[in-house]
């Protein structure tokens, strides 16, 4: 298969070449969007646009994760077909036929605490749904070309930040944490415009689902209950059964986003991972980590700390995320209030709607209960504490406290915490030195290895556990830059061995020292924004 540039249309591009006719690319497209009754797509034309990608010219294949290939069956040879760069771009979207188009969807939120009205798919289409191996996932381009709902945008994303995206999702995986994956990223010399030119690039991401807060949202600022119920049928159809047994499966879905949405906080929080765009319409209904944007993980640890240069009043800090999460919550829970109660056999309107209320209060009030103590659990895990103790909690916090007024370095100062011993207090000093106030790490850690005393484990059992719980490699902004830089020279290699080290967090990888070093000078002054 090959490709063959035809003539140049709108988009700048080439009319797109023939679909693949052999090989694993033509299973994978054959199973594609093969319409099922209780996919996405099958709620219908009032949820999404069906349309072709934007064709890109000459692309090639940036990253591949053969562990997200795995998942929908794809050879880990499938990208030296020819046909791959072009397949992920969206270059054959144009052959199919009408009823299997590749679509965007349709979604609102509130961006920035602020209601924002419509948004959708503005660069995502789906390509559609794969079984495999008794699992069903999403299949969906990132940065293919305009939709209905791209509003000012060109549709398409860059490089530097679909690099970014795949690196991280599939980084976030090998932490353990939800998140969608990524496939491959698929370049191509095509100029965009953002604060100077760049190249645009598509990323290939896969969930079980892409819904967000913002759809809901959506079918609830257009009063449209029918479509809201739809909705919220397929979700809970396809993730959470059970729940069509409940009293109220409408309540049972909200507490689900509650329980999932309070985990991911826990997640995200435990390994200094900031986000930078927590609007509702970047919040998964699965709880799910998505739309990897000007996110960063926390280098020297400052709990206010903004990773979204764009967001000056530091709405979506580190410190702020739970907090959000929970506001967030709200959002859904509103958007979810018209059906509620359907089992309640209360003739008046106002008192049945109280008592909907009521019942949404209830669930959103659990979000606390499902953070507070996880949260607690994680840290203990981090600082090596197998029991329970009082004060335990204060005891974490402050060593928060002094690596805030320190800036120790957030992954490090974890990672070389199993190093101390609790019998030799003129041990290992790799902790200490990262904090400039070495009398206040002393302090702290006199306590800590007076706490460590109580613990039946030994030492080295102790660490063991620890390095599994505290990253040594996490994906740092500077890491990413290095990448990017020699991706933009066309030299993936350092793109592939970053992923390859960020594949396997936990372990001590000695030939990979550098990449869990601290970050050079230069790495202050990375900026990153909204702008992708
Ligand atoms: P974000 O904050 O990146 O999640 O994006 C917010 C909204 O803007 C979503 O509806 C996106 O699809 C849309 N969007 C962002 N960048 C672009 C772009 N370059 N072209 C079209 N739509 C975009
Ligand atoms: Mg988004």
């Amino acid at each position: 298969m090959s490709f063959s540039p035809g003539q140049t249309d709108s988009n700048g591009g080439s009319t797109a070449p023939r679909a693949p006719s052999n090989g694993p690319l033509a299973d994978f497209e054959r199973a594609l969007g093969v319409p099922r009754d209780d996919t996405f797509a099958a709620l219908g034309a009032t949820f999404h646009t069906r349309l072709p990608g934007a064709p890109l010219p000459a692309p090639y294949v940036v990253g591949f994760s053969e562990q997200t290939a795995a998942l929908l069956g794809l050879d880990r040879e499938a990208p030296s077909d020819p046909a791959f760069a072009e397949y992920f771009c969206g270059n054959f979207t144009r052959e199919r036929s009408p009823s299997t188009m590749s679509y965007a969807s349709v979604y609102s939120g509130h961006q920035f605490g602020v209601w924002a009205g419509q948004l959708g798919d503005g660069r995502a289409l789906m390509l559609g749904e794969i079984e495999h191996a008794g699992k069903r996932l999403e299949v969906q381009l990132k940065g293919a070309g305009r939709t209905p709902y791209s509003r000012m945008g060109d549709g398409r994303a860059v490089l530097r930040s679909s690099i970014r995206e795949f690196l991280c999702s599939e980084a976030m995986h090998h932490l353990g944490i939800p998140t969608t994956r990524a496939l491959t990223v698929i370049g191509s010399d095509q100029l965009v415009r953002r604060e100077e030119l760049e190249t645009a690039a598509v990323v290939t991401r896969v969930s079980p689902s892409f819904v967000r807060f913002g759809h809901f949202e959506h079918f609830y600022s257009h009063d449209n209950v029918e479509a809201l119920r739809a909705l919220a049928d397929h979700v809970i159809g396809r993730f959470y059964p059970h729940l069509r047994e409940a009293d109220d499966p409408y309540l049972g879905l909200l507490d689900e986003a509650v329980r999932s949405t309070a985990a991911l906080m826990v997640e995200w929080q435990a390994v200094g991972f900031c986000h930078g765009v927590m609007n509702t319409d970047n919040m998964s209904i699965l709880g799910l980590t998505i739309d990897y944007g000007p996110f960063g993980f926390i280098d020297g640890f400052d709990a206010n700390h903004i990773c979204n240069h764009s967001d000056s009043q530091g709405r979506y800090a580190y410190r702020m995320q739970p907090q959000i999460g929970y506001w967030n919550l709200f959002c859904l829970a509103q958007a979810l209030l018209p059906l509620f109660g359907a089992h309640y056999e209360i003739a008046d309107e106002k008192a049945r709607g109280e008592r909907c209320v009521a019942d949404a209060q209830g669930v959103l009030e659990r979000f606390k209960g499902h953070f507070a103590p996880a949260l607690e659990a994680r840290m203990r895990a981090k600082l090596g504490l197998e029991q329970t103790h009082e004060g335990d909690d204060a005891f974490a916090n402050r060593l928060f406290e002094i690596m805030h007024s320190n800036r120790a370095d957030f992954t490090l100062t974890f990672r070389h915490l199993s190093r101390v011993s609790k019998h030799d207090a003129q041990g290992d000093t790799s902790v200490r030195d990262l904090f400039l106030d070495r009398a206040a790490f002393d302090a702290w850690s006199l306590d800590y290895r007076a706490r460590l005393a109580l613990e039946t484990r030994d030492d080295a059992a102790r660490a063991v556990a620890m390095n599994r719980v505290n990253p040594k490699y996490v994906l740092r902004n500077h890491l990413a830059q290095t990448a990017i830089e020699r991706a933009a020279q066309k030299d993936f290699s350092e793109l592939e061995r970053l992923a390859k080290v960020l594949a396997r967090p936990f372990d001590e990888q000695p030939e990979h020292e550098a990449y869990a070093a601290l970050p050079p000078d230069w790495a202050s002054s990375l900026e990153v924004s909204c702008s992708s």
